[in-house]
């Protein structure tokens, strides 16, 4: 059976098909897995582009990350945070935010890597049967945002047509600053209320543990969704929106990326957290729940069970 798409809900999936020993192939459009949990280089240094952190409260899930942590690839963060305003600025505590030393990305390839992942391969038709760009299959896993599950769905794929268009997600920029030295107060992150165009700001060098002098700010879904034809063109507002609320001098480089599909808009309700239907046509992701880490990871995990149990 196939699994379109190699971030954490199609990897946690297939991981679960290939220890019930259902044999199982990943297939990825990007160069890399990771999909939302994307780290980029920056003269050789990874910035989280997507996924700010994680947090952990389902007990199955605690012990993955347990693992991540044991063999270095996860970290505690922090639990404290600040909060700006109209009004002004506060600190507040939350629940106990986890890392990456080497990026967000590194757990995701560390998932891939007992797995058969086929990258820079874009799938571009699921049919009834199922057959997976003209492949007969036994079952087809879409292990990514509603829309672009909804490309690929036949019309004669109509339930999972329905489920995938019932998702309604919202775009996001992420705004990469890099500046020569760190020029401001340990933050750790800022989650931004009523601001035209920043939504949240984190500081890379604090959450990565290596204190380099980066920040990621992620902008509001308006301010993305005007500049989404040319994400470079929001470069400049996405800079002077975090000099001004910060108080810095103006970033050495800045850098821009596009999550057309950043974050599902409502939570479709239900009692599993995937869909699974009679045409052995699934989607998993973070559309099932809160749109976080977790989620996906739990939604791809549960449906790899239920197929399995299914195909066994
Ligand atoms: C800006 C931003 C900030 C976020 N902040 C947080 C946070 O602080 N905490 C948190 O817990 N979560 C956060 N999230 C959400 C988190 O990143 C997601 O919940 C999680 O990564 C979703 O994983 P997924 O596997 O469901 O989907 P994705 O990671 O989107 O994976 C889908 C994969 O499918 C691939 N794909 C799509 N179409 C095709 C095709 N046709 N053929 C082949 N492959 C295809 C894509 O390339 C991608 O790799 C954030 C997300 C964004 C964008």
């Amino acid at each position: 059976m196939v699994v379109v798409g190699a971030g954490i809900a199609g990897l946690a999936c297939a991981g679960e098909l290939a220890a019930a020993g259902i044999p199982v192939g990943v297939r990825e459009r990007g160069r890399v897995p990771g999909g939302r949990m994307a780290s980029r280089r920056f003269d050789g240094r990874p910035a989280d582009l997507g996924a700010a952190y994680f947090t952990v409260d389902d007990p199955d899930f605690a012990e993955v990350v347990d693992r991540w942590r044991r063999t270095g690839l996860a970290r505690q963060w922090t639990d404290a945070f600040q909060v700006y305003e109209s009004t002004g600025r506060r600190a507040e505590t939350g629940p106990m935010r986890w890392s990456a030393p080497t990026g967000l990305r590194s757990l995701v390839t560390d998932l891939a890597s007992q797995l058969p992942v086929t990258t820079d391969r874009l799938v571009s038709m699921v049919e009834p049967g199922p057959r997976v760009d003209g492949e007969p299959v036994e079952a087809v896993v879409l292990a990514m945002p509603g829309p672009q599950a909804a490309w690929l769905l036949d019309p004669g794929l109509g339930t999972a047509l329905a489920a995938a268009q019932a998702q309604r997600w919202q775009p996001a920029l992420a705004v990469v600053l890099r500046y020569t030295e760190r020029c401001w107060d340990d933050f750790a992150g800022a989650f931004v209320n009523d601001h035209p165009v920043l939504s949240s700001v984190w500081d890379d060098g604090d959450r990565r543990g290596d204190r380099a002098p980066v920040l990621v700010a992620h902008t509001t879904a308006e301010f993305a969704q005007s500049h989404l034809p040319q994400p470079t063109s929001a470069a400049g507002a996405g800079e002077a929106a975090v000099r001004e609320l910060l108080g810095l001098p103006k970033a050495e480089h800045v850098f821009v990326h596009r999550w057309t599909y950043a974050r599902p808009e409502r939570t479709p309700a239900g009692t599993v957290p995937y869909h699974l239907d009679d045409d052995n046509i699934g989607l998993a992701g973070d559309a099932f729940g809160k749109p976080r880490v977790q989620t996906a990871w739990r939604s791809g995990r549960d449906l790899g069970r239920a197929l399995a149990a299914r195909l066994s």
